[in-house]
């Protein structure tokens, strides 16, 4: 579908952002761009951003299923799709339901161990202190959320994690965390940019991790784990 992209308003790491003929709308353009989260390198990987958006659309579909509001309206080409315009909280929502990289040395529990019950964490979005994991007093003190926006994003991120789990555990995919984004708008608290391989962590069940990290040492990989995982999951791009 052809809908004219209006002014540049972000020039992301892994996405692009534009003006929409209405105000209340965005495009997001996404760029073939890996972000390693854990060292924060970016990686060029050809059509990664038009897996990115199919993901994305696909468990924003999803989720609006189950009732859980989110940004999504619609997909434009391949690697864009038009969303609500979100007054997004800087934080970022981790949901951890196996133990992995830094949650792992963080607690010294080895990786690949399932926890007994989810723990959701926040990350306070700002470089300049790298992104520090912090409490509910934190947000508050910083003013970054109320105590109950915290309470209905975690509460949300719960729900998600409950849909999200079933539908990667039908797929024989372990979902063993993944991160989400917030933000206000007339309609409430909405689930905003992306839920992609970029952002879960999956681990095949037979044993194989199929998340970023294990294609660190060889990034001519990602592709083919992209296109493994697509089949998998039966998104088409
Ligand atoms: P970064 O800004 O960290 O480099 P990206 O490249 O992913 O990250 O850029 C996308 C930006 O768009 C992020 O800052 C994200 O918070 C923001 N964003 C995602 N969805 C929305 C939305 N619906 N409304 C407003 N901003 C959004």
């Amino acid at each position: 579908m052809e809908l004219r992209k209006g002014k540049l308003l972000h020039d992301g790491k892994t996405k692009k952002m534009y003006a929409a003929p209405a105000d209340d709308r965005l495009i997001l353009s996404f760029k073939d761009n890996v972000l390693f989260y854990d060292s924060g390198e970016i990686t060029p990987v050809k059509n990664r951003g038009k897996f990115a958006a199919s993901v994305s659309a696909t468990l924003f579909r999803l989720l609006e299923n189950y009732h859980i509001l989110t940004h999504f309206i619609q997909s434009l080409k391949p690697n864009e799709m038009v969303v609500q315009k979100l007054d997004m909280f800087p934080l970022q929502v981790v949901v951890w339901n196996c133990s992995a990289s830094h949650f792992s040395k963080r607690y010294g529990i080895e990786k690949g161990k399932p926890l007994d019950h989810p723990v959701i964490e926040f990350c306070w979005k700002n470089p300049k202190v790298h992104n520090p994991t912090i409490g509910l007093d934190h947000a508050i003190a910083f003013s970054l959320a109320k105590e109950i926006e915290m309470s209905e994003m975690v509460a949300v991120a719960r729900k998600i994690n409950a849909v999200l789990k079933s539908f990667f555990e039908r797929r024989n995919l372990i979902l063993a965390d993944f991160q989400l984004e917030f933000g206000k708008s007339d309609r409430g608290i909405l689930v905003g940019d992306e839920i992609s391989l970029d952002t879960c962590r999956l681990w095949d069940v037979q044993g194989g991790q199929t998340d970023m990290n294990r294609f660190r040492l060889d990034r001519g990989n990602i592709p083919k784990a992209y296109k493994e995982l697509f089949e998998r999951i039966g998104v088409h791009v």
